[in-house]
């Protein structure tokens, strides 16, 4: 298994991945705003180019209409040669200029002589104006721009545009004046910064004069402000620069750009106030904001919720993991083979104890089969076995069985098989598996004896009568015959009484001892009780059984045992008893009866007069019975 892989490492890619997505979009959004603030420039220098063109040809406009006027008073003579003609001349001159408010003459001594202004007063002097005093005592022709001032005849707020009228002789002969009215301006101003959000803009004269502005400046017109038009570059008006820059007239800062003439003196300034281009750019950009940020929380949550989970999952694998190890330790210190089968009994899993109880390294036994090296009379057996737990279902089984280890010798092995199940689905197994070589043998020595007669070292009773079951079994299954023969040492109470109870033990072993030299390997021989032996003859009729009882009888006789009270022989002899099946079937009194049987006999050799053999179908045999001693 490998080590589980920390999501961790995969949280920080994907939230790497949103951060990239988002600083595109950041980027994204930077370059607009760039993109956004460039374009305000440029409206911004559009918009000075065209109020200062336009304010520039109002100023032009005046200074036409009053070299024209000029020109006309000159033609006449002079101011005073015109007369009652220059009401008409400077009416039809101010319909072909409709920027103009008035026009008025003003004669050298300060007094109107004409103007465009109905019912004026035509006795007010002017001689106390600026413009005037200026033209008096200047001698240049060029037109003045003067500052915003109350008209005194129509009470209008106007700059005058002035220029000097001479007599032939070049003397100061009057000023003739021109009005633009400040609210035109003002109106042009307010036209074109209702384009822009929270916009301002101002007309300058070149002496720091304001001459008009929007709404918010509009009381300080007249006033001496500082504010120097942004330096263009007067061959290429669109490529003024446009700055950022704090406005002394409110000390606000604003984006802003200028457009400047030196003739007439006037420069026009612009500005957006930076705090409201901030905020329009909140405003604009709010939604794209709301999105991504909406966005992002959405791409971010479910990426966390991802983290939390795999977190979780890798917590509780590598605990699984853990655990694991700790059953894998376990199960290496376990002095038990522990081995995880698949449900076809292919090892996956093989612990250390392997080398102990198989004799095998694990890493050779992973991917066999755990059927091999049985040994061979156990392996069908025990593949059956494992092939109908597979199949009924329950839960544990114990199997024991000889294993052939590669060294040659062989272990008796206690296996207990678990099902392995997930879901309902067998999975496979655990097999625990411990060596009982030596509990078995043991077993085996305890069965042996247990069964064992301590006296003779043949079979005891206990033995007889399970031999007497199995091989009358034996008899049925391959319907052939089997004899019981049952021995009696002949007076032996009287043995005892004359050479001892000792002495009776070894005559006993001496009987027993003849009697297995005196019948077949297989044949079975038993001490059934006191001094009472019994012998099971397989594949053996009755004619056989006689004859091997003869054998046993004439075996015993011929070893001499001295028995002085046995008369007439003087010797140990037996009497015997016998019994055979017969092709009836074999019923659970079968044992009893053919023991019956041969009890009787042997009853009836007693009764004969002992040292002889009697079958239970009444035959006696010619034997030694009743013939003389020492024969
Ligand atoms: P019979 O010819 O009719 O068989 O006469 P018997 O004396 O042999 O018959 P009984 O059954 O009366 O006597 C059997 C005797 O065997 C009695 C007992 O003392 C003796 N005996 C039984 N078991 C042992 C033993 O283990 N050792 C010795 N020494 N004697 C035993
Ligand atoms: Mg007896
Ligand atoms: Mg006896």
């Amino acid at each position: 298994m490998n080590e589980p892989k920390n999501p961790f490492t995969t949280l920080l890619v994907m939230l790497a991945g949103i951060l990239a997505v988002a600083a595109l979009a950041l980027w994204a959004e930077s370059s607009n705003k760039s993109a956004h603030l460039q374009g305000l420039d440029n409206g911004l220098r559009h918009a000075a180019l065209s109020i200062g063109n336009d304010v520039v040809d109002s100023i032009e406009m005046a200074d036409i209409v009053l070299l024209g006027l000029t020109g006309e008073i000159k033609a006449y003579g002079g101011v005073d040669q015109v007369g009652t003609r220059l009401d008409h001349i400077i009416a039809e001159l101010s319909k072909h200029a409709p920027d103009l408010r008035n026009i008025h003459v003003i004669g050298k001594d300060g007094h109107l002589i004409a103007t465009t202004v109905t019912n004026a007063d035509m006795h007010r002097t002017f001689a106390d104006r600026a413009y005037f005093q200026y033209h008096a005592t200047t001698a240049s022709d060029e037109p003045l721009l003067g500052s915003p001032i109350v008209s005194r005849l129509s009470g209008e707020h106007i700059v005058t545009i002035t220029k000097r009228l001479n007599d032939p002789s070049g003397a100061f002969a009057g000023v003739v004046v021109a009005h633009l009215a400040i609210d035109r301006f003002n109106t042009l101003l307010e036209r074109y910064m209702s384009a822009f959000g929270s916009a301002s803009a101002v007309v300058v004269h070149t002496d720091g004069t304001l001459l008009a502005a929007t709404s918010e400046f509009a009381n300080r017109i007249g006033e001496k402000v500082s504010l120097p038009p942004v330096q263009a570059d007067l061959q290429d008006q669109l490529s003024t620069p446009v700055t950022t820059r704090a406005w002394s007239l409110d000390d606000r800062s604003r984006r802003t750009a200028s457009f400047a003439s030196s003739h007439p003196p006037v420069s026009i300034t612009l500005g957006i106030l930076q705090d409201s281009i901030a905020q329009e750019w909140a405003y604009d950009s709010r939604d794209r904001w709301f999105i991504g940020i909406a966005l992002m929380v959405a791409a971010v949550a479910p990426s966390l919720r991802w983290y939390r989970q795999a977190k979780l999952h890798h917590a509780s694998m590598t605990t699984l993991r853990q655990r694991e190890q700790e059953l894998q330790l376990l199960a290496d210190a376990s002095g038990d083979l522990i081995e995880r089968l698949s449900v076809d009994g292919v090892r996956e899993y093989v612990s250390a104890a392997a080398v102990d109880v198989l004799g095998c390294r694990p890493v050779d036994l992973v991917g066999t089969r755990v059927f091999d090296h049985l040994a061979r009379e156990d392996r069908l057996t025990t593949t059956e076995k494992f092939v109908d737990f597979k199949r009924d279902g329950s839960e544990i089984n114990r199997v024991v069985s000889r294993y052939l280890r590669p060294d040659g010798s062989e272990a008796w092995l206690e296996t207990t098989l678990t099902r392995l199940e997930a879901h309902g689905i067998l999975r496979g197994f655990v097999a625990i598996t411990r060596d009982v070589t030596r509990r078995k043998l043991r077993h085996d020595e305890l069965d042996a004896l247990a069964n064992t007669d301590t006296l003779t070292g043949l079979a005891n009773r206990r033995a007889f009568d399970t031999a007497l079951t199995t091989r009358l079994q034996a008899a049925r299954d391959n319907a052939t015959p089997l004899s019981l023969l049952i021995i009696d040492v002949d007076r032996f109470k009287l043995y005892n009484d004359t050479y001892g109870h000792a002495s009776g033990d070894d005559c006993l072993k001496a009987v027993a001892t003849a009697t297995r030299s005196a019948v077949r390997r297989d044949d079975f021989v038993a001490r059934y009780g006191g001094e009472e032996f019994a012998v099971l003859l397989e594949r053996a009729d009755a004619d056989a059984a006689r004859a091997t009882a003869e054998k046993i009888r004439r075996t015993i006789a011929s070893l001499r045992y001295p028995h002085e009270r046995n008369l007439p022989w003087g010797y140990a002899t037996i009497s015997i008893g016998t019994a055979t099946t017969g092709t009836d079937e074999i019923t659970p009194d079968t044992a009893h009866m053919l023991f019956n049987a041969a009890d009787a006999a042997l009853y009836r050799a007693k009764g004969s007069g002992r040292n002889r053999v009697q079958s239970d179908d009444g035959t006696n045999d010619d034997t030694d019975a009743g013939k003389v001693v020492n024969v």
